[in-house]
């Protein structure tokens, strides 16, 4: 294969203040490249092989000057940078995180978008006002030492129950590893545990409840949904704890009997969303976790600002739109607190991110630890730089709401809402999960086969050349912006688009059709025992 494109060198400047742009070319450009009439740096001759994705040089910097890219600095040149040379993370100091006091409050008034009306989708309506995009049977367990029992009754499930059920998408167990051998009481505690409770209430299980426990754990059904923390659909009295299975109960003779006791168990929930049609719903009801992940420095230019125009339209239908990362937001935290919606919001972003800080700092590491080599062989030099092309997912509206980890959204809470999570793409799918989330848009550009069982995950290449080899793993290919064959806008539409289909049922992602599922996981920021 050619290492080199042919088509003509491409240059993409985000602001015209930056002095970088990066190469879009495949392949990247030779030393000796000049640039052509039209793109940022023209004229300018490439002193060094700039890689793909990576920035250029377009003025000489001395050292100690600042780089600009999205109009803030990236970093500061650790020497001198001609113009047309290749600035790498090796020539760059990366700036300090802003101090979260002092920050502006409030302060931006955000666009005023005309409501978009008429869209819908079919969805399954849940007895709490919440929707469904599928309709799964979850079994919830409360230690890790039931998984390889539940998974075995799961595979049985699927043999023997569900062929009976055509109406139920899929059966699932909530495996994790949280439990036992952890300080259940230590305060911090309360994330992973409330993380379980409301991943076994997310919409696309129906409201249908029932655990798998041990016995002797230390998370006892009751403790993880104690009465009145969830719907009761059967008989049983409003008093009643959740629906369990105990592996350890005397009545259990063997292992068949634990898997016909869990099977058993499962026929009546079966049953019960066998029933459930889906039926049409305003796309207010969607409520969308975004996330990134083996991310380029295309995810800025491309795939993430689609995400954020599709974001803005989702918004504008009254939809709800979760995006979260901590760490990928941090050195954009003035942008976030400007454009809270309310100064409540805004202390709440920062009670959220310097929480993070404080937990990042007890592991005597700080928020550059988050960027990996993927990413910078992709172009980006630091977490700075990956922050900027982070936070644009989140387009432009006001934000409504803050949610700690773990928690869940309240029907009233609406809008574009910051969860607080960790970047890592499975514990901030997973808090997502428990928020409440019932679609994942995830943005890619080295490239990620990641997907939930939970719920179905839209992927986005950043690039086109990843869509290409990628073609049955990416639902949508974002790189024809920087090719010039299609603008932010019409790939955002698109994506709202096969949103309400995918939403609908109508079409599957590519991760369901190979049903390729990344494990729960939850973030623990207590100790283990
Ligand atoms: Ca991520």
């Amino acid at each position: 294969m050619n290492a080199v494109s042919s088509r003509p060198p491409l240059t993409i400047r985000m602001r015209d203040e930056d002095n970088v742009a990066i190469v879009a070319n495949d392949g990247g450009l030779p030393e000796g490249t000049v640039l052509p009439a039209g793109v940022p740096g023209a004229g300018l001759v490439l002193r060094d092989k700039v890689p793909q994705g990576h920035k250029v040089a377009l003025t000489d910097l001395a050292q100690g000057d600042v780089v600009l890219r999205y109009g803030v600095p990236i970093g500061y040149a650790l020497k001198a940078i001609p113009a047309g040379s290749w600035v790498h993370e090796r020539l760059l100091q990366m700036p300090s995180a802003r101090a979260l006091d002092g920050l502006p409050i409030a302060t931006v008034k955000p666009p005023v978008h005309e409501p978009l009306t008429g869209y819908t989708f079919e969805g399954y309506r849940n007895a709490d006002g919440s929707v469904g995009t599928r309709n799964i049977l979850a079994i919830t367990t409360t230690v890790q030492c039931v998984a390889g029992v539940v998974a075995q009754a799961v595979a049985r499930i699927k043999a023997e129950l569900l062929p009976l059920y055509p109406n139920v998408d899929d059966v699932i167990g909530l495996e994790h590893s949280y439990g036992c051998g952890v300080a259940i009481d230590a305060p911090d505690a309360v994330i992973p545990i409330r993380t379980l409770k409301h991943i076994s209430l997310n919409p696309n299980f129906g409201g249908e409840v029932m655990v798998v426990s041990l016995g002797c754990e230390k998370l006892q059904p009751n403790r993880l949904l104690p009465p009145g923390s969830f719907p009761i659909v059967d008989e049983r009295g409003a008093d009643a704890g959740p629906e369990t299975v105990c592996l350890q109960d005397d009545a259990h003779v063997g292992f068949m009997s634990m898997l016909d006791d869990i099977l058993q168990t499962a026929r009546p929930h079966l049953e019960r969303l066998n029933t459930r049609r889906r039926e049409t719903v305003p796309a207010s009801e969607l409520v969308v976790g975004v996330q990134c992940g083996g991310s380029d420095a295309f995810s800025g230019v491309t795939a993430n600002p689609a995400v954020g125009f599709c974001a803005d339209l989702l918004v504008r239908a009254g939809a709800t739109v979760m995006f979260s990362e901590n760490t990928e937001v941090r050195d954009a935290v003035e942008q976030l607190t400007s454009r809270a919606a309310t100064p409540e919001v805004a202390e709440g972003i920062i009670r959220e991110l310097g929480w993070y800080d404080r937990y990042l700092d007890r592991g005597r590491v700080d928020r550059a630890a988050n960027t990996t080599p993927g990413n910078k062989a992709g172009g980006l030099s630091n977490i700075a730089e990956k922050a900027m092309g982070s936070i644009i997912k989140s387009g432009s509206s006001a934000i409504a709401h803050v949610l700690s980890p773990g928690d869940k959204l309240r029907r009233d809470q609406r809008g574009l809402v910051y969860a607080a999570t960790p970047a890592s793409d499975f514990i901030c799918g997973t808090l997502q999960l428990a928020a409440g989330m019932n679609l994942h848009i995830f943005t890619t550009g080295r490239g990620t086969p990641y997907g939930l069982a939970e719920c179905p995950v839209v992927k986005v290449a950043t690039r086109t050349d990843l869509a290409r080899r990628w073609h049955d793993l990416m639902d949508i290919n974002a790189g024809t912006i920087a090719d010039g064959q299609s603008t932010i806008e019409e790939t955002g539409w698109a994506m709202f688009r096969l949103l309400l289909d995918v939403a609908s049922g109508r079409k599957k992602t590519w991760a369901e059709h190979w049903k390729l599922h990344n494990a729960l996981v939850l973030f623990n920021p207590a100790p283990v025992t």
